[in-house]
């Protein structure tokens, strides 16, 4: 471009900032500009409600918003009813009805990619990294962050970029500053792994490829990666530690259950320990790649705060998760998503991996581990929608009440945002969806979320 043109594109640019937005004034575009604001009054009136905390089934419920906040929730009661009339008779007060819904808290989902846009094979993998600019996925990942919302996912922790740099934290930046809508989000920026061990992986030394992660090797260097993630935007440190499954024809000794479905670890101990400690310093967790035996014992060993996929973990390492309060985020969906395509593509243990890691659910939800909600959306197609993960959470083994739990109040604690968000109580943010049916019967309905409010603001109605 000429030094002209440059001129030109600085002199439009300052005009269009001098347009304020209506409601916007005196701030600049892209400055928390356009950030939706909440009627000062919202009245929700539901059919039923899920108090996700005791699983209970409220009837003829009416919930008070105050601009972004829960104010009240009550079932149908002379004292509801009053308070309801007295806060919509004041001006400005929007009413919403849902007579044939159940209302619940905003559903959050702590394992996402949203730079990421299916990756069955290495080759879908590797044409979003050689083929798409970032710019280009970046523009993609604001479309998956809206469909999220439109989902019903209120709240998000997207678990890496995938080689597309910080693009999550603008992502981020954008929906708080109200340029795009989209969750909440906590985000890990780039990811660490070992030189070696993450795609790009199979090209020539001497030709350079993007890596979807940040490589690190040795204790003081990733701790300086650490350092550098944070710096540049990220709540959560994302590491990988584990790489190359197999189940084990001879297991570790005193390893129960068999099969054992084994790995080759990435970091050692000394790399996670200093991760770790790093991002613990500096008030920030750290969610680790673990899929089988070694991956996840380490982790746990290191001090991790989530367990990621987990699809095999030891019922030692169960316990251990248990005493160190340790997250567990399985993936069943992706899993069997991928299963297929990664079979037909040269390593059938996928498949084999669809079992244990059912396997590994039931028995982690009989030990009694905190088990949140995630899914891996963009591991798969963004069109799908990431709920589908209820329903085989169900069929292998917890209740539909324990379902809705692990994607509201428990993943809320993961995030350390219970404060805010998880319940529909006095004083939090008011993220509420609403579906039709009762999910408590049947945990499909979640598939279908109609109604969609996210800090009072509404994005979806039926
Ligand atoms: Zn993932």
């Amino acid at each position: 471009m000429t030094r002209s043109g440059i001129v030109v594109v600085m002199f439009f640019s300052i005009v269009a900032v001098g347009q304020t937005p209506p409601g916007a004034q005196g701030r600049k575009i892209g400055d928390f500009a356009n950030v939706p604001e909440a009627p000062a009054y919202t009245l929700i009136r539901c059919g039923t409600a899920v108090d996700v905390k005791t699983n209970k089934v409220l009837h003829n419920v009416t919930i008070i918003v105050e601009k972004d906040r829960i104010r009240n929730l009550m079932e149908q009661t002379s004292r509801s009813v009053q308070e309801g009339t007295q806060v919509s008779a004041r001006a400005g007060a929007t009413v919403i009805e849902l007579p044939d819904h159940t209302c619940l808290p905003g559903l959050i989902d702590v394992h996402t990619h949203a730079l990421l846009q299916g990756d069955i094979t290495a080759a879908d993998y590797d044409k979003q990294l050689l083929k798409w600019s970032p710019e280009y996925r970046t523009i993609l990942g604001t479309q998956s962050a809206r469909k999220a919302l439109e989902y019903g996912f209120t709240t998000i922790r997207d678990l890496e970029t995938e080689g597309a740099g910080y693009a999550d934290v603008d992502i981020k930046k954008a929906i708080n500053a109200g340029v795009i809508p989209g969750p909440r989000m906590q985000v890990a920026t780039r990811a660490l792994d070992v030189t070696g061990a993450y795609p790009l992986l199979g090209y020539a030394p001497n030709v350079p490829v993007p890596h979807g992660v940040q490589v690190c090797d040795g204790a003081d260097a990733c701790r300086k990666a650490v350092r550098e993630q944070i710096m540049y935007g990220a709540d959560w440190i994302k590491v990988y530690s584990d790489r190359s499954y197999y189940i084990d024809p001879n297991p570790p000794a005193g390893i129960s259950p068999t099969p054992v479905l084994n790995d080759i670890p990435t970091f050692t101990l000394d790399e996670l320990r200093a991760m770790v400690d790093e991002a613990h310093r500096q008030r920030h967790k750290v969610a680790s790649h673990a899929t089988a035996y070694n991956g996840v014992h380490n982790s746990v060993e290191a001090g991790i705060d989530t367990i990621e996929h987990g699809d095999y973990i030891s019922d030692a390492d169960l316990k251990l998760m248990i005493q160190k309060g340790t997250y567990y985020v399985p993936t069943l969906y992706v899993g069997e998503y991928v299963a297929e395509g990664r079979a037909k593509a040269g390593a059938p243990v996928w498949l084999d991996m669809t079992k244990i890691s059912a396997d590994t659910f039931g028995r982690a939800v009989k030990a009694g581990v905190k088990i949140a909600f995630g899914t891996d959306a963009g591991g798969f197609d963004w069109n799908i929608n990431p709920a589908v993960e209820f329903e085989l959470r169900v069929k292998y083994g917890q209740t539909p009440a324990e379902a809705l739990r692990s994607a509201t109040v428990v993943a809320s604690e993961l995030l350390g945002m219970q404060k805010d968000i998880g319940t529909i109580e006095p004083g939090k943010l008011a993220d509420i969806v609403a579906v039709k049916g009762d999910p408590l019967t049947d945990i499909t309905a979640v598939e279908h979320v109609d109604f969609v409010m996210k800090g009072g603001v509404v994005y979806k109605k039926p």
